[in-house]
């Protein structure tokens, strides 16, 4: 790999004792888009906080470009998160509501890794967020909420923002029905069948596209 393209060591190592959804291979994968985008100088974008984890490697690539990773998330946790399902995480509740906060998490996360000053993080729905937003960026990441109305949602709302020659990242994208949700792959498929981006990389569940066209 080219100088630039791995995080720093002390990054992987915070990344790796973070909470969160992504194993390491498919994170080494984000932070080579993710420090490639990064050349365009335009801001690194992610639907998907959690608890920072992925968020340090584009924090990593942003501080190295001289950018800055914006991070969205409602911080209230995705459907198979809440209380009772697959992925819930009892750590992670606010214990006088009740209810799924990951922002103090995150907050800790990214304190500890030294990287407050690479990132904005902007709690709220990602369609609301997308919508007052108003700038090019050089990355988006898809890592969502995982139904077809979030997933679309997250495309709908940040590809337009997506500069040209800037990459569009999208995790979870499982084309086997037998090993997990499709609305990430369908969202894979349909950035294909737009016409305006061609694929870079596959790594596992991690797709990376680049924008060659306008459009979505
Ligand atoms: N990138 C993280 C994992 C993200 S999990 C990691 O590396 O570990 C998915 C996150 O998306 C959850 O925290 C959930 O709260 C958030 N989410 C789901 N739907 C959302 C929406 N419509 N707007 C904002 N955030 C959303
Ligand atoms: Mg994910």
């Amino acid at each position: 790999m080219a100088a630039g393209t791995e995080p720093k060591p002390e990054t992987l190592a915070a990344f790796e004792a973070a909470k969160g959804f992504m194993p390491v291979h498919e994170g080494l994968a984000l932070y080579a888009a993710a420090a490639e985008a990064g050349g365009l100088g335009l801001p690194l974008l992610e639907v998907g906080t959690y608890c920072g984890r992925s968020t340090l490697l584009l924090a990593d690539a942003a501080r190295q470009a001289g950018t800055v990773a914006v991070t969205v998330d409602h911080h209230r946790g995705s459907e198979e998160q809440q209380p009772g399902w697959e992925y819930h995480d009892p750590q992670v509740v606010d214990p006088e509501l009740g209810l799924m906060d990951t922002l103090p998490t995150f907050r800790r996360t990214l304190r500890r890794a030294g990287f407050e000053d690479d990132v904005i993080a902007i709690v709220g729905r990602s369609p609301q967020v997308a919508k007052v937003w108003n700038g090019p960026v050089g990355l988006v990441f898809i890592d969502g909420g995982h139904t077809d109305e979030h997933a679309n949602g997250d495309y709908e709302g940040w590809a337009p923002h997506l500069a040209e020659g800037g990459l569009l990242a999208i995790h979870d994208v499982i084309p086997d029905p037998a090993k997990g949700g499709q609305a990430p792959y369908r969202v894979y498929l349909r950035a294909l069948a737009s016409g305006s981006f061609t694929e870079v990389s596959a790594t596992d569940s991690l797709r990376v596209l680049r924008r060659t066209a306008p459009g979505i």
